[in-house]
């Protein structure tokens, strides 16, 4: 059977979930629509759970030389990739790499910042609108230096973050066994307090998308591949229910937002970084009480309902290959090596993209050459954390209302 609603979110992510409450909040009748059915089942369902208000600066592709060589021969437990995927990442990867010079990447940490300066404020309200608290950690996370080199550059870089009004402390070994005692010593580490984490990123995922459907909106499930534009200019959804039909239409599909604006016409620089976790028990007598870092190796331990949770750096691969875990295996290696984990809990390694494009900046705003299309996507390390900001500031765009902030850089005529 036929339905109408203003807009239609497709995609029930953080980002899409964000979407849809913040054109609820502003009036307007919105539908959801995720071919799951439910929220947060795919890559923020997977990440570390970081709200990460301290991360001014992206993550850049590496310059410096011995990183590269070691990345070329995938050998570094930061990044893998894929042989096959080269010829077709490569212009992608060009990109990425000029976008992290000097200059450019402060430029684009610059861009970013308003993002990141309300990712709190604006997750703090929804968490206390859908009573999510007991699954949120205020409590910061922890980069660890597993070398005098390292240290001092992570204690350097924490100094220039600094500048941005963050609470940082540098801890020296004592200090660190103070507040995880069960970490093996490492050289120094550096304290992040402003980041909070959570315990289980899709729950929070599906709190929201109940509050959503609380207040009143409706969560469709459907494949959206089959989407098109009515001859009035109006948007019809494919979903289960029938169709669904929106004067406006909001594309949140993360990693694969790519099945909707591709077939549109729009051809955007979009590829995947993807990530893998595997949970693991903890030895008895031992405890993780926050995120950490490891920050020579890349890879996160974060205490999560479910267990200890490690997720893993960059693999740059086709989003569709099959999956290839092999930073799985290296980080637990080295993992084993500074905290007691036991046994693995998952059957085997969940495997998550991260949307990203080159610039390191999401598009949020306007399709110019369609009426009623509006984009959401492409948060690569952050859609979790920034979800419920980009959330807003597309709202406001959507609705007339002043922008909190200028979307100058997030608009998608920058390709
Ligand atoms: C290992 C790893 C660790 C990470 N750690 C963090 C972190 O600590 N903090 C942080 O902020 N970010 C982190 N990220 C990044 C973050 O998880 C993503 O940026 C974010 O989840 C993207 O959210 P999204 O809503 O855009 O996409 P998704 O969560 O992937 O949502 C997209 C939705 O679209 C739906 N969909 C797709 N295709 C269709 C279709 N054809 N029809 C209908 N529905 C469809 C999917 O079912 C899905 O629900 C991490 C990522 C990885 C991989």
């Amino acid at each position: 059977m036929q339905q109408t609603a203003d807009v239609a979110v497709l995609g029930a992510g953080m980002v899409g979930v964000s979407a849809a409450l913040h054109l609820q909040a502003r009036g307007r009748d919105t539908a959801l629509v995720d071919r799951h059915g439910a929220a947060g089942l795919e890559t923020s369902f997977g990440n570390a759970g970081l709200i990460e208000r301290a991360s001014i600066f992206p993550y850049l592709f590496p310059r410096d030389l011995g990183d590269l060589f070691r990345y070329a021969l995938n050998l570094s437990p930061q990044a893998h990739y894929h042989f096959a995927a080269l010829p077709g990442i490569a212009p992608w990867l060009w990109r990425y790499f000029r976008e992290s010079a000097p200059g450019r990447a402060e430029r684009h940490a610059h861009d970013a910042l308003p993002l990141v300066e309300r990712c709190l404020e604006e997750h703090d309200a929804l968490i206390q609108l859908s009573g999510a608290g007991d699954i949120v950690r205020r409590i910061g996370w922890i980069k660890l230096y597993r070398s005098d080199k390292t240290l001092a550059k992570g204690i350097a870089d924490a100094e220039t973050l600094r500048s941005f009004s963050l609470r940082i402390e540098t801890l020296d070994t004592a200090a660190l066994a103070a507040l995880e005692p069960s970490l093996s010593p490492v050289k120094g580490a550096v304290h992040f307090l402003d980041t909070a984490s959570v315990a289980d990123p899709s729950a929070v995922a599906q709190s929201y998308a109940d509050l959503f459907q609380r207040r009143g909106g409706r969560f469709l499930a459907g494949d959206v591949r089959g989407l098109q534009q009515t001859r009035d200019g109006r948007w019809s959804v494919p979903t289960h229910e029938g169709a669904l039909i929106a004067r406006d239409l909001v594309v949140a599909l993360g990693p694969w937002s790519d099945q909707i604006f591709r077939p549109l016409g729009y051809d955007l620089p979009f590829a995947v970084k993807r990530g893998y976790h595997m949970h693991y028990g903890v030895a008895e007598g031992a405890r993780l009480s926050h995120p950490v870092l490891d920050a020579d190796n890349g890879y996160v331990l974060a205490p999560m309902t479910r267990g200890v949770r490690l997720t893993t750096g960059a693999e740059f691969a086709r989003r569709d290959a099959p999956p290839t875990p092999v930073q799985v295996d290296r980080d637990e290696a080295l993992a084993r090596t500074l905290f007691p984990l036991a046994e693995r809990l998952d059957p085997k390694p969940w495997m998550g993209c991260r949307p990203c494009f080159p610039d390191m900046l999401p598009v949020i705003g306007k399709a110019p050459r369609h009426e009623g299309l509006w984009f959401d996507f492409g948060h690569q390390h952050h859609g979790f954390t920034l979800g419920p900001v980009s959330g807003r500031l597309l709202a406001e765009m959507m609705t007339g209302e002043e922008p909190f902030t200028d979307p100058t850089p997030y608009r998608v005529e920058r390709f």
